[in-house]
C-alpha cells in the first residue's frame, strides 16, 4: 500500500467526498489487535473498534486467513441461489438468540428497516393491517434509512428528512409506569435498544424492560430487539435483552458480528416468520458468502472462549473508570455501561477530551455530546486497558483545569 500523506488525503476527501461526516484529524493505514497506525507509523490504542465493529481486533489472523480463502474461492452470487454457508450461519445464530430464523442483510439500519417490516407483515398476515404503529423509545437510535430513522428519537438527525413514516411514538424509557398507555392494541411492535449506544450508553432499566414485557404481552404487540451496538457478545452474553427478561419477537444484529465485513441479520420468531412470503422482501448482497464466512469466524472465536473472557476485561474497565470517576469529580458525572459498552457521562461536551485522547494517541468517541463511550474490541488486553484509563486520567485533569479556569461547570 502506498502511504498517503495526511493533507493529500484530506484534499482529495473534500473536494469528492460527500461532506457528511466531521472525521478527526487523522489517517490509519493498517492495525492490529487493539491498535491502529496512522500514515506516519505511529499506533494508536483504538478504544471505538470502528464504533463496535472491530470484536476481534484489527487483522486478525483467522478472520483475515478466512476471508481470504472465501475471497479466492467465492465471494458472491445473490440470493437466487443456493451457498452452504448461510444456513450454516443461520443455525448457529438461532442458537444463540432462541429465535428460529434469520434474514440477512448488510447493515444494522437494514437489519431494523427488516424488523419493522416484518413487523408490519405479520399484522397484514393475520388479517389485522390497522395494527401498523410503532412505539419506541426517548433517546432512541435505530438507524439512517427512512423505517429506521422514524423510530429513531433525536430531532438532529430527524428532522432534515421529514415527513417520515408515520404512526410511531416515544415513550419516556425513564416512565415504565406510563408505557401502559402508550402501547395498546393498534401497536404493531415495540422497538428497544437493551443498552441505548448512540443515546449516550443508557442500559435500559430493570424496570422499564418489565413493563416493556409486560404491555407486550398484555396487547399482542410484537417486541423488537435493536441489538445492533448491545449484542453478538458485547455485554459478554450474546444478547443483553435476555439479561433483562425480554423475551423478543425479532432481534436486529449486525456491527461486531461481522468483525469488520458489513453484515446484518434480522432474527424471527417461527410465528412471525410464517406470516412472510418469498418476494416480500430481499437484498442483493444479504448472507452473501464472504460475509457469512466472516460471521462464522467471529461465532467460532466468541464461543471458543472469547465471551466468556469479557466479564474479566469489563470488570477491569469499569474499575479503572469509577476510579477515573471518583479522581475527577468535577469533570465526570456518571459512568454507564455493560461488559465492553462503557460511557463516561461528562459535566460538559465531550469533544475536547475526544481532541486530547487523540493527542495522546488513545482513541475514543463521543455520543449525546456529553458522553465518552468506549467500545474496546474483545480481545483487549488488561495492560490495554490500564493504558487507556492512564490516558483518559492524564486527559480528565487537563480538561478538569480547563473547565475550572474557564468558571467551573457545577
Ligand atoms: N441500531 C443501533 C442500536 C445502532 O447503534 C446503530 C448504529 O450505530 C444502528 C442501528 C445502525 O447501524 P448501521 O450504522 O450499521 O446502519
Amino acid at each position: 500500500m502506498t502511504s498517503h500523506t495526511m493533507s493529500n488525503v484530506t484534499a482529495l476527501e473534500a473536494q469528492h467526498v460527500l461532506q457528511i461526516y466531521r472525521r478527526q484529524p487523522v489517517v490509519f493505514e493498517r492495525g492490529e489487535g487493539a491498535r491502529l497506525f496512522d500514515e506516519r507509523g505511529q499506533a494508536h490504542l483504538d478504544f471505538v473498534s470502528g464504533i463496535g465493529v472491530a470484536s476481534l481486533g484489527h487483522a486478525h489472523a483467522g478472520l483475515a486467513r478466512a476471508i481470504a480463502d472465501q475471497a479466492s474461492t467465492l465471494i458472491h452470487t445473490s440470493n437466487l441461489y443456493f451457498h452452504p454457508l448461510q444456513g450454516e450461519l443461520a443455525a448457529r445464530l438461532s442458537a444463540l438468540t432462541g429465535l428460529e430464523r434469520a434474514f440477512f442483510c448488510n447493515s444494522g439500519t437494514e437489519s431494523v428497516e427488516a424488523c419493522l417490516k416484518f413487523a408490519r407483515r405479520y399484522w397484514q398476515g393475520r388479517g389485522s393491517p390497522n395494527r401498523a404503529r410503532f412505539v419506541a423509545l426517548t433517546h432512541s437510535f435505530h438507524g439512517r434509512t427512512m423505517g429506521a430513522l422514524s423510530v429513531t428519537w433525536d430531532d438532529h438527525y430527524r428532522a432534515p428528512f421529514e415527513p417520515l413514516v408515520p404512526g410511531v411514538t416515544f415513550a419516556s424509557a425513564d416512565d415504565p409506569d406510563g408505557l401502559d398507555q402508550i402501547i395498546d392494541d393498534r401497536t404493531a411492535a415495540v422497538i428497544v435498544e437493551p443498552i441505548q449506544g448512540e443515546g449516550g450508553v443508557r442500559p435500559l432499566s430493570q424496570a422499564t424492560a418489565t413493563a416493556v414485557a409486560a404491555a407486550c404481552k398484555r396487547t399482542g404487540a410484537l417486541l423488537i430487539a435493536d441489538e445492533v451496538q448491545s449484542g453478538s457478545g458485547r455485554t459478554g452474553r450474546f444478547l443483553y435483552s435476555r439479561t433483562l427478561g425480554l423475551e423478543p419477537d425479532l432481534i436486529a444484529l449486525g456491527k461486531a458480528l461481522g468483525g469488520g465485513v458489513p453484515i446484518g441479520a434480522t432474527m424471527l420468531s417461527s410465528e412471525v416468520a410464517r406470516t412472510a412470503a418469498p418476494g416480500d422482501h430481499g437484498t442483493t448482497y444479504g448472507g452473501n458468502l464472504l460475509a457469512c464466512r466472516a460471521a462464522l469466524v467471529v461465532l467460532d472465536a466468541l464461543e471458543g472462549g472469547l465471551l466468556s473472557s469479557i466479564e474479566q476485561r469489563s470488570l477491569r474497565l469499569f474499575d479503572g473508570l469509577r476510579g477515573l470517576a471518583s479522581r475527577h469529580p468535577t469533570v465526570i458525572r456518571e459512568v454507564r455501561g455493560v461488559g465492553l459498552i462503557a460511557g463516561l457521562d461528562l459535566h460538559a461536551d465531550a469533544q475536547p477530551v475526544v481532541a486530547a485522547a487523540l493527542e495522546r494517541r488513545l482513541l475514543v468517541n463521543r455520543t449525546a455530546t456529553t458522553v465518552i463511550r468506549l467500545l474496546p474490541p474483545y480481545i483487549v488486553s488488561d495492560d490495554e486497558i490500564d493504558e487507556a484509563i492512564g490516558i483518559l486520567d492524564e486527559v480528565m485533569g487537563v480538561v478538569g483545569r480547563t473547565l475550572k479556569s474557564a468558571g467551573g461547570t457545577e
